[in-house]
């Protein structure tokens, strides 16, 4: 199908001219047959298809051909914000036809408003489903919801939310799903009253195949000879001037096999190649991890995975995508979405370690890493190599590459969700009777997958009881639901009610003995927290630290035999991790000692920041004194600043985090006071205190720029207006001259 076509369907010539202008003239066939479904008359599509098949321009056609005709909004949804990130820079391209293009994630305790002007709107499932919950006004508008990797409905923690949106919007709003290939990719377009296109077309031919012991046995029988390494892959798509993405399952295993490939496809760069990597490895931060990534990376190595950084993964991404970087390594993370196609992709592990001992990577999680192998526009072939160490070959080749993926199973079985999702309805949707709420219910994945009404109103009763007893809601005389404050605000708030009713419960010993180490154990206690791993080593001066501390926190110890000791003992390391960043330990020696990475510290603090927010919120809500409230405020902007107290007042001028506060206050400058005071040429003498910041800060206080001039000190021989040397560029001097 020509892309000129789609002038047949009523899709406005200026969209049709954008994509020609993209270079694209025809259409995918998955493409061609999603476009004809239907879904340009605003029916129901499922469009289950490979990565980068082009599912994204077919979504981007149907918003446009949508706004364009029937006005109204577009809303695409993402699973993680660096996907939001990266789908906003591809759709802000529309603007020049004046559709205007938003993204929206963090901050769960907001309805947004400013997003009425805006007619695509990019979100995180969780956001949008808190804007659902704080009933934005311009959710009404909402024509048409877009659901990228559609398949994570399937993910134990986050899938239910997306379900939730998904039944709460089915009949209001049109609905494409993007999916990868799943099992039972036609019961999900049922249950969407979709249209369903499946496919397993490609762009770039794909070839798979298991390595074992130097045999490469491809899907065909064909057999390739290499030595018995699997890093020899690695070496010889180098060699043939091509990447290699080898995916491992963990992330130490990520960074150990990239220094050790890097070391054997350095000899294999360039000169020029040598030089860009090295700048690029310098102009990386320097931090425990990062460290570790500039050593790997000026081989022509990186690693990726979750423990990095934000910049730091886009800096890995744009590299491997530019040929820089020969060899990346990822946990399977990297699979989720971000698009980084790789001439042949390798993986180590099919198997990987949790909770509950060894398991098998699903099929669908290997099956997406697959996809990543072959690069449009570049390779005429992509490879996909699975590693069969103690595996037989045959057997890897049975389940991975020809067999089909698993069925998808609705998440909201997860009780965590589900209690979330009941106080949501009552408390934010206005479901009014225990009959309504099973009606509601009656609408999701879940139930249109078992059909199995007496589990359904088990669960759901159980919960309502829970919400009950904890006085969430509360119900009349009538057996009318009540939606009480603590319960509204809870949802609102967008935690687990279990959350909300341990603050709840320890409100009245905050109340008693306030104290940093107590409350974050709190913080880390409740099932919104991550807590970080404890090892067995570390499990002795854990405890030994609690029984120094039990007079701070706000429960009493477990015994060794409870199941709940080593959850108690990981919850004291999270909490002593947060009391050390807000004493002003360095980030480096906060991932060292605790052996976490950098990603991970920014985490967990992200994640304590929004609890302690919440925890004062509901606080309010449940008539906490106003010195408890106070002081939980003060506590709070330490977490997000990571200071201690006397620091308060100078991390809330523009561009002062922690570092250079303290070396303002180490200098004297003590407070807002002082440094209004100060002489600027006192203040550029403390360190990390440039001409950028002074500027920031003074255009704070209202100053502008040019008057620091006027504020020079006339005595100082080099404010002197002499016969000076014309300044340098990006010097001081020539910045006030
Ligand atoms: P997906 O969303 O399925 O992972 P994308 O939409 O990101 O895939 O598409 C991958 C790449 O293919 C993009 O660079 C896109 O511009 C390009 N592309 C999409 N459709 C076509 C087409 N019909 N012809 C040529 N290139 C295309």
């Amino acid at each position: 199908m020509q892309v000129d076509e789609l002038s047949k369907f009523g899709v406005d010539e200026r969209i049709i001219r954008k994509i020609k202008e993209r270079g694209i003239s025809e259409f995918y066939p998955p493409q061609a047959e999603a476009l004809r479904s239907g879904v340009l008359n605003g029916e129901n599509l499922l469009l289950a298809i490979p990565t980068a098949s082009g599912k994204t321009l077919v979504a981007e056609i149907v918003m446009l051909h949508k706004l364009f005709t029937g006005g109204g909004k577009a809303v695409y949804l993402v699973p993680l914000k660096a996907l939001a990130e990266e789908k906003y820079r591809e759709f802000k391209t529309w603007e020049d036809l004046g559709v205007r293009v938003a993204v929206t994630t963090g901050d769960y305790d907001s309805s947004e408003e400013w997003l009425g002007k805006y007619d695509i709107i990019i979100a995180t499932s969780e956001k949008f489903d808190s804007l659902l919950r704080h009933k934005s006004r311009w959710i009404r508008d909402v024509t048409l919801i877009v659901a990228d990797e559609i398949h994570l409905l399937g993910s134990y923690d986050r899938g239910a939310t997306l379900e939730m949106i998904l039944s709460h919007m089915l009949g209001k709003a049109q609905i494409l799903g993007l999916s990868a290939t799943v099992g039972n990719a036609e019961e999900l377009a049922e249950w969407l009253n979709a249209k369903l296109v499946v496919s397993d077309w490609r762009p770039v031919k794909l070839r798979k195949g298991v390595f074992a012991h130097g045999q490469l046995i491809w899907e065909d029988g064909k057999v390739d000879k290499f030595p018995p390494q699997w890093d020899s892959l690695v070496i010889d798509a180098v060699k043939k001037g091509k990447q290699a993405l080898v995916f491992v399952n963990t992330r130490r295993s990520a960074e150990k096999e990239a220094g050790m490939l890097g070391k054997k496809v350095r000899r294999l760069l360039t000169k020029p190649e040598a030089r860009r990597l090295k700048e690029l490895a310098e102009s990386l931060e320097s931090n425990p991890t990062n460290d570790k990534l500039k050593e790997v990376l000026v081989n022509g190595a990186a690693f990726h995975h979750a423990g990095l950084g934000r910049a730091e993964r886009t800096l890995i991404e744009d590299a491997f995508r530019e040929g820089l970087i020969k060899v990346l390594t990822a946990t399977p993370t990297l699979a989720m979405g971000v698009n980084l196609p790789s001439f042949r992709v390798i993986i180590r592990d099919t198997k990987r370690y949790s909770t509950f001992g060894w398991s098998d990577i699903p099929v669908l999680e290997i099956q997406q890493m697959i996809g990543r192998a072959g690069r449009p526009k570049y390779d005429k072939e992509g490879e996909a190599i699975i590693v069969a160490k103690t595996e037989k070959p045959e057997e890897l080749m049975e389940k991975y590459i020809f067999g089909k993926p698993e069925k998808l199973f609705s998440m909201l079985s997860n009780d965590a969700a589900f209690r979330s999702q009941v106080l949501a309805l009552i408390t934010n949707f206005g479901v009014e009777s225990f009959r309504e709420l099973i009606g509601f219910l009656e609408k999701t994945f879940y139930y249109h997958q078992r059909k199995d009404l007496e589990i359904l109103e088990g669960k759901a009763k159980s919960i309502v009881y829970f919400l009950l007893e904890n006085e969430f809601i509360d119900i009349d005389l009538n057996d009318s639901f009540i939606a009480l404050p603590f319960g509204i605000r809870t949802s609102q708030l967008y935690l687990d009610p279990l959350t909300a009713k341990k603050f709840k419960d320890a409100l009245p010993q905050i109340e008693e003995n306030p104290n940093p180490l107590g409350i974050f154990q709190l913080l880390a206690s409740t099932p919104d927290m991550g807590t970080l791993s404890i090892k067995r080593k570390e499990q002795e001066s854990y405890l030994d630290y609690a029984y120094e501390m039990e007079d701070y926190l706000y429960r009493s110890i477990p015994y060794w035999e409870d199941y709940e000791f080593q959850k108690f003992l990981s919850e004291v390391k999270t909490a002593k991790l947060l009391l050390d960043w807000i004493n002003e330990v360095s980030e480096a020696k906060l991932i060292e000692a605790y052996g976490i990475d950098t990603g991970d510290l920014y985490r967990i603090i992200e994640l304590a920041d929004w609890l302690m927010y919440s925890l004062i919120e509901l606080a309010k809500v449940l008539n906490a004194g106003g010195e408890t409230i106070k002081y939980l405020r003060r506590l709070h902007l330490r977490l997000k600043h990571g200071v201690r107290e006397e620091l308060l007042e100078l991390v809330e001028l523009p561009m002062i985090g922690r570092r250079r506060a303290r070396a303002l206050y180490n200098a004297g400058f003590k407070n807002v006071n002082d440094i209004v005071k100060a002489k600027p040429s006192e203040l550029l003498a403390v360190e990390g205190i440039g001409v950028k910041v002074l500027e920031r800060i003074y255009r704070h206080f209202g100053v502008e720029l040019p008057l620091l001039k006027n504020i020079k000190d006339p005595d100082k021989p080099e404010d002197k207006p002499k016969e000076k040397p014309k300044p340098k560029k990006g010097t001081l001097d020539y910045f006030l001259k």
